[in-house]
């Protein structure tokens, strides 16, 4: 056993591609020595000491959503969360906000609303790019690519055409647990894995670039979040279409999962430092501040992570859980240095606009 471990050491200091098996024993191992053989892995990829951040704003439209995750404590519920939908003089005036603080991307993220059409989406699109054509648009998600398609029988790649030749710039992976049992327990209205992996495929043949994400810490077995970490690396060989992993533990208050006990923040470091050693293909792991919290996102950057993704203006989908961290660009900028690392702020793309 021993043996096999040390050989298994050797192989992630060397830059080999692991199993999901070997991925797997990972979880097993001392936080400490996996989080240095993370680091290990972070340099082989990406060597440089800096890590970066974009200053951007979610505009959550309007949490109408027919899929009523349970795992969701952001959609409108009778009697519990009123339903609301912003007017486009209400997203423009979140938008200057955004720009006046020197921000570039725009996150426009809604749920599947049952009124919502194709054109509802393009109209959004054209209207923002026509005010702000330099605002960068990171924004909906492919259950919502799906859903549009399904309700308006428009097939996935015209509604992908249309949406690009409009101004979308590229679209949050938002995939949840890419392992179907457990999302027909928590989203069983929501999109499928293989529906996942043909939006993806669809965004590549568009040249559009995603993202993974993982929700971990909602009753899945470790062998879940290894099939989770499998299909996006497959993904990701394919298509070579995702900027970055984020990783971010359910946060259980206020939705219909109350009584799950949430992940714990070295649950969450491993995820960090495995993710970063099994996805060998994907060149940014963020630091999820927003669930994790500041401090906990610093570790990360010493586990394997090296972006700390977007300052974030008013998000309110996990605040909804009842989980406020906010932060802003001085404050970023001190965390990351005080890990010994360069802050930068980039751009959608990962370039960078400014060293401090
Ligand atoms: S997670 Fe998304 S799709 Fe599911 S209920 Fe919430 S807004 Fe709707």
């Amino acid at each position: 056993m021993e043996y096999k471990s040390d050989s298994l050491k050797q192989k992630i200091i060397s830059g080999e591609r692991i199993s999901p098996l070997e991925a797997r024993q990972l979880f097993e191992m001392d936080i400490i020595e996996l989080g240095y053989l993370g680091d290990m892995r972070r340099k082989l990829v990406f060597p440089q000491e800096q890590v970066g951040f974009i200053i951007d704003r979610i505009v959550n439209y309007s949490n109408i959503c027919q899929a009523a995750c349970n795992f969701c404590a952001f959609h409108a519920r009778a009697n519990r969360i009123e339903a609301y939908e912003l007017s486009s003089d209400e997203i423009f005036a979140k938008i200057e906000a955004l720009l006046a603080a020197g921000g570039t991307q725009v996150m426009l993220q809604g749920g599947l609303h049952p009124d919502h059409t194709l054109d509802t989406y393009l109209g959004m699109v054209k209207k923002v790019k026509k005010r702000f054509p330099d605002v960068y648009l990171h924004s909906f998600s492919p259950a919502e690519l799906v859903h549009i398609s399904q309700k308006t029988g428009i097939d996935l790649n015209s509604v992908v055409s249309a949406l690009k030749d409009a101004g979308l710039g590229s679209v949050p992976g938002a995939s949840d647990l890419l392992v179907d049992e457990i999302r027909s327990k928590v989203s069983n209205r929501k999109l499928t894995t293989d529906e996942w992996c043909e939006v993806m495929d669809c965004l590549h043949a568009h040249q559009m670039k995603s993202s993974a994400t993982m929700t971990y810490g909602m009753g899945e077995t470790l062998d879940d979040r290894i099939e989770h970490l499998r299909v996006i690396r497959e993904v990701q060989d394919r298509t070579g279409i995702l900027r970055a992993f984020i990783p971010w533990s359910f946060s259980p208050p206020m939705t219909r999962m109350e009584d799950i006990v949430p992940a714990t923040g070295i649950e969450y470091l491993k995820i960090v430092a495995i993710g970063r050693i099994f996805l060998d293909n994907i060149t940014y792991i963020q630091a999820g501040w927003l669930t994790e919290g500041l401090k906990l996102a610093q570790l990360a950057l010493i586990m394997g992570a090296n972006d700390m993704g977007g300052v974030l203006m008013e998000e309110v989908v996990v605040k909804a859980t009842g989980i406020e961290t906010k932060t802003n660009r001085d404050e970023m900028i001190s965390l990351i240095s005080n890990t010994g690392k360069t802050p930068v702020q980039r751009d959608s793309d990962y370039r960078v606009i400014r060293s401090f």
